[in-house]
C-alpha cells in the first residue's frame, strides 16, 4: 500500500461522516468527484418518487396538492434549505432554476434601489449569471451591466451608482472562495445590495446570511444538496427587503390570494412575492429526499472534512503536476470551496481517460480538470485512489488514445 494509501485508511477510519456515505446510491467502481456538477442519488430518493407518483399522484390525483402538502412544499423545504445557509425561516423558497432566480433577484434588487442602474458582476462567474444580467439591464430602460476582472478590482468598482453586486460566493473554475462578510459590508457601505449565489458552496461552506446581514442569494440543489437533476433551485431575500419586493415575473404563486382568481396582480405578503407558477412536484419531492439526508448534519463538520478532502487531494497530486507540467489553481489557504481545479494542456482527453477507469471529474474550457469532492459520500481512500488513477493516465499517455479527443455535447 501506498504511503498515500495507508495515512487514507487512518483518516478514514477517524472519520464522524463515514457513516452517511451509506446513505446514497454509487455505482461500484466509480469514485464520484463530480458532485459539485451533479450530486448522486441519495438511496430515499427512490422510494420518494415512487410514493409522490404512485399514491399521491395516483390515487390523490388533484387532491394531493392539500392533502400530501404539495401547495407548501415551495416554502417547507425552503426553510430547511435556508437552515443550510444560516437564514431564519420565512426568507427562502425552492421554486425554479438558479438562472432564473438571478433574473428575479437582480429586478428586486433595482427595484429596492430607484436611484441607481448599475449591476456589478465579475467577468469570470459562471456564464448564466452574466447572461441574466445582460438580458434584466437590456430589459431597464437605463440600467447598465459593468464587468470587473476579479473579485478584488470587482469590490473597487463599487460606488455611488452601483444598485447590485451579483457574485458568485465560489468561483465555478478555479474553487476560490469569496469573502462573504467583507464584500456585503463594502457594498451595504456604499448603499449598494448584494445577490450572492451560492451553487457551489451551499451545503458545504459555512453560510451565515442572516448574521451577515446578506440582501439576496440564490443557489442550485443538484449540485453539493444532490436534489438530482434539474431540481429547483432556491432563493433568500432579507425580511427587511419583503415589503418592498417585485420582480416582474408575477405570476399567480406568488399573488396574494392565488385562489381569488382575481384580474389584477396584488403580490403576495413576504418571501412567496418571488415564486411564479407551479412547480415540479416529482423534483421537489426528490429534493425532499436530499435535504433528508442532510438532516442533523452540521455543515461545519461538512465543512470541517471538505478541507481536509481537498488539502489531502493536494498533498497528495502536487507531485503528480510537477512531473506532468500541470498546475493546481485552487487556493491552498482556507479561501476555497469544495473543489480543486487542475489546470493542464491536455485537460479534456486526460478527463475522458479517468472518466473510462470510473474516476469521474470534469472538465471546463479552456483548460481545466476540475474535481469536486462531496464530504458526505467520500472516503480518503477515494481521494488517494484518484490521485493513483491521475498518475497512471499521465504516465502512460493514456489519455492519448483518439476516443478521449472526441467533444461530447455535455462536458
Ligand atoms: C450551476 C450554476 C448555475 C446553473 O444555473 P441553472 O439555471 O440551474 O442552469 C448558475 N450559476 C452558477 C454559479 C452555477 O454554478
Amino acid at each position: 500500500m501506498s504511503a498515500g494509501a495507508s495515512k487514507a485508511v487512518a483518516l478514514d477510519l477517524a472519520d464522524p461522516l463515514a457513516g452517511k456515505r451509506e446513505l446514497f446510491e454509487l455505482p461500484p467502481g466509480v469514485i464520484y468527484l463530480d458532485g459539485n456538477s451533479l450530486g448522486p442519488p441519495p438511496k430515499a430518493a427512490f422510494a420518494e418518487l415512487e410514493q409522490t407518483a404512485r399514491h399521491e399522484w395516483g390515487e390523490g390525483l388533484v387532491r394531493s396538492w392539500n392533502d400530501a402538502g404539495w401547495w407548501s412544499l415551495t416554502d417547507t423545504l425552503g426553510d430547511r434549505v435556508g437552515r443550510l445557509i444560516g437564514a431564519q425561516a420565512g426568507q427562502t423558497v425552492v421554486t425554479d432554476s438558479t438562472s432564473i432566480n438571478v433574473f428575479k433577484a437582480l429586478h428586486a434588487a433595482l427595484a429596492l434601489r430607484p436611484n441607481r442602474q448599475v449591476i456589478l458582476a465579475e467577468r469570470d462567474s459562471f456564464p448564466s449569471d452574466l447572461y441574466i444580467a445582460e438580458g434584466v439591464a437590456a430589459s431597464r430602460p437605463g440600467a447598465e451591466l459593468r464587468l470587473s476582472a476579479d473579485s478584488t478590482t470587482l469590490a473597487d468598482m463599487i460606488d455611488e451608482r452601483t444598485a447590485v453586486v451579483l457574485i458568485n460566493h465560489v468561483d465555478y473554475r478555479t474553487g476560490a472562495l469569496r469573502d462573504m462578510a467583507t464584500l456585503t459590508r463594502r457594498a451595504h457601505r456604499a448603499g449598494a445590495l448584494v445577490v450572492w449565489d451560492l451553487c457551489h458552496s451551499v451545503g458545504v461552506v459555512s453560510i451565515e446570511v442572516d448574521a451577515l446581514d446578506v440582501d439576496l442569494a440564490i443557489g442550485c440543489t443538484y449540485k453539493y444538496l444532490n436534489g438530482g437533476p434539474g431540481a429547483p433551485a432556491f432563493i433568500f431575500a432579507n425580511r427587511r427587503h419583503h415589503e418592498g419586493l417585485a420582480q416582474p415575473l408575477s405570476g399567480w404563486w406568488a399573488h396574494a390570494a392565488p385562489f381569488a382568481m382575481e384580474s389584477g396582480y396584488r403580490p403576495a405578503a413576504g418571501i412567496r412575492r418571488l415564486l411564479c407558477g407551479t412547480q415540479p412536484i416529482l423534483s421537489l419531492r426528490a429534493l425532499k429526499a436530499a435535504l433528508d439526508a442532510l438532516e442533523g448534519v452540521d455543515v461545519a463538520a461538512i465543512r470541517a472534512k471538505s478541507l481536509a478532502l481537498t488539502s489531502f487531494f493536494m498533498e497528495l497530486v502536487e507531485p503528480v503536476c510537477r512531473d506532468f507540467d500541470a498546475h493546481i489553481i485552487t487556493p491552498r489557504s482556507d479561501g476555497r470551496g469544495s473543489q480543486v481545479a487542475i489546470a493542464h494542456e491536455q485537460a479534456y482527453p486526460v478527463i475522458q481517460a479517468l472518466i473510462d477507469r470510473g474516476v469521474i471529474g470534469d472538465f471546463r474550457a479552456p483548460d481545466i480538470m476540475r474535481f469536486g469532492f462531496a464530504p458526505l459520500y467520500l472516503s480518503y481512500r477515494d481521494v488517494a485512489d484518484a490521485v493513483s488513477a491521475i498518475r497512471e493516465v499521465l504516465a502512460s499517455e493514456a489519455w492519448r488514445d483518439a476516443r478521449f479527443s472526441t467533444r461530447a455535447l455535455v462536458t
